[in-house]
């Protein structure tokens, strides 16, 4: 199933790796077809190629729109080993066993905001394409190459196997070569359907390709009769869960990989050192203070009981002696942090089945978020949005305290992580009860301040956040009877006035931040 490498055409918008190939393929006694710029350098490094011009009898024309488009070339790379060979023959079709080639840089060009829709438009590639098609569609005699990462690959392969290559690599490029082109036309598709009646751009284009990479299979979805795997964006943003290395541990699961998206992108909002606990897809302690020790202790004090079986975010590199205290304390399922010191590596190896997941630093955030309902996709932008201090109002006759202030922003950015509706108490940065995902406001409250009283912390003196506005005045008044003293939370319902009032009568500072946070 190996054949000879004898004829190849080269056809490279990005010319990295390009000579190199090219030498290599010439010392294999290759012959090479090139088009216009291509040929122009694999000439200038001083190698023989022969124009493709040359080989149609057809110049290149309308500034390149026209240049391999041509039944010469397209039967060369289609026409089949003994079915083919006598048509060939008849019209002077050579066959050509190899294709390198990669597409004019129509995702950059469309990416750049200084790009006129001509040059976005002549950036669409034709030619290359269908050439990639025609060369993928015939894996049985043909290999094709579309990226500069795939040349050394296949110059050892050429090297060490006298010239020629399998039929498993020529299948495995098609399908690369078929990937590549799916990636193009969607980007061209998502780029031109996003461009509304009046000519701006829309955020969500009225065709929705997505295109996304296997990262693995997973033994199975969030239930064990459930099939799963994980994909990640084609580029990922970078600070992202789809950018982590997993250092050691068992195979990460469906529902691992979910947590771990909600502990990584909670912790990651805060500049001072923290650490967030994370169970069933809600933050079950979190803290920030001076790094990774004081931060652990107090998150996992929150709720040490939901803690077991946790999975544990960190925005510092994690030390020795943290890793230790965890470790030898608690059953962990996942460790995430920006980095590890050396001797917290070699702790958790001891724990051979706990995941480490090193995620590096990045400024970005995922646009979108997606959820599938019926047959159809609901698509958001993510919910990015910080509130600073300035945006706050003071609703209440006391104001907060610049130490409750600290407390309620700290809350707030911990209510953003919790399933509505979402309660959190809070005193001196550390999470001290959170209630989430219930169907009232209220029961909320009273589970944040049953949870506090069951991890023996002390409720009087803190804060709450509210994810969302409070309907009644109730939600104030069990506040009130827990001891908190101030709250944030949007406003914005009907009974602001009563709530306010409520807030009043307990000596409870009230801000509104103007913003939700819904979660489900
Ligand atoms: P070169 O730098 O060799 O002049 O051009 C290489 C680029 O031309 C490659 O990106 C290849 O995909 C593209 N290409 C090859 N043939 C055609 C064609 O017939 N029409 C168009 N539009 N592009 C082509």
């Amino acid at each position: 199933d190996r054949l000879p490498v004898r004829r190849a055409l080269l056809s490279v918008s990005d010319k990295t790796g390009l000579v190199d190939l090219a030498r290599a393929l010439a010392a294999q006694g290759v012959e090479l077809l090139s088009t216009g710029g291509t040929a122009k350098a694999i000439r200038d490094a001083g190698l023989a190629v022969r124009d493709v011009s040359d080989v149609t009898g057809f110049p290149e024309m309308m500034d390149g729109r026209v240049k391999t488009l041509h039944p010469i070339v397209h039967g060369g790379l289609l026409g089949r080993a003994g079915v083919d060979d006598e048509v060939m023959a008849q019209h002077g079709i050579g066959a050509i066993d190899l294709l390198v080639l990669n597409l004019y840089p129509f995702e950059r060009v469309s990416a750049n905001p200084d790009s006129s829709m001509d040059e976005i438009v002549e950036n669409i590639d034709i030619g290359g394409p269908a050439m990639l098609r025609s060369a993928a569609k015939n894996f049985a005699r043909v290999a094709v190459a579309t990226d500069p990462a795939q040349y050394a690959g296949l110059t050892d392969e050429l090297q060490a196997h006298g010239g020629t290559l399998s039929a498993r690599t020529r299948f495995a490029l098609a399908v690369a070569a078929f990937n590549r082109v799916a990636q193009y036309d969607a980007c061209i598709s998502d780029y031109l359907s996003a461009i509304a009646e009046d000519g701006q751009r829309a955020l969500f284009p009225a065709q929705q390709n997505s295109n996304f990479v296997k990262v693995m299979d997973l033994r199975y979805g969030e239930n064990p009769h459930q099939h799963g795997a994980f994909y990640r964006d084609l580029y990922p943003v970078p600070g992202t869960l789809a950018t982590f290395t997993q250092l050691q541990g068992k195979e990460l699961s469906f529902n691992n990989l979910a947590d771990a998206d909600a502990a990584w992108e909670c912790v990651r909002q805060f500049e001072r050192p923290a650490c967030v606990i994370v169970k069933h897809a809600n933050p079950c302690g979190v803290a920030e203070g001076e790094g990774c020790a004081d931060t652990y202790e107090a998150a996992y004090a929150t709720d040490p009981t939901s803690a077991f079986g946790g999975i544990i975010a960190f925005n510092r590199p994690l030390d020795a002696a943290t890793a230790k205290t965890i470790l030898d304390r608690q059953f962990v399922e996942v460790l995430i942090a920006p980095d590890y010191d050396e001797g917290a590596l070699d702790y958790a190896r001891k724990k051979a089945n706990v995941r480490v997941l090193r995620i590096p630093h990045g400024e970005g955030r995922n646009n979108f978020d997606i959820k599938r309902v019926g047959s159809g996709l609901l698509m958001q932008t993510s919910d990015i949005r910080e509130v600073g201090r300035g945006e706050l109002k003071v609703v209440t006759k006391i104001a907060p305290t610049a130490e409750q202030m600290d407390d309620l922003l700290f809350a707030w950015r911990v209510a953003k992580f919790v399933k509505s509706n979402a309660i959190v108490y809070v005193k001196d940065r550390r999470t001290v009860g959170v209630g989430a995902g219930q169907m009232s406001r209220v029961v909320s409250a009273k589970i944040a301040a049953l949870k506090a009283e069951e991890a023996g912390l002390a409720v009087p003196g803190s804060v709450l956040a509210s994810d969302a506005f409070f309907p009644f005045r109730d939600g104030i008044d069990a506040a009130a009877a827990a001891g908190i003293k101030a709250v944030i939370q949007p406003g914005g319902s009907m009974r602001d006035a009563e709530v306010i009032a409520a807030a009043d009568e307990h000596g409870i500072a009230m801000v509104f931040t103007g913003v939700r946070h819904f979660r489900h």
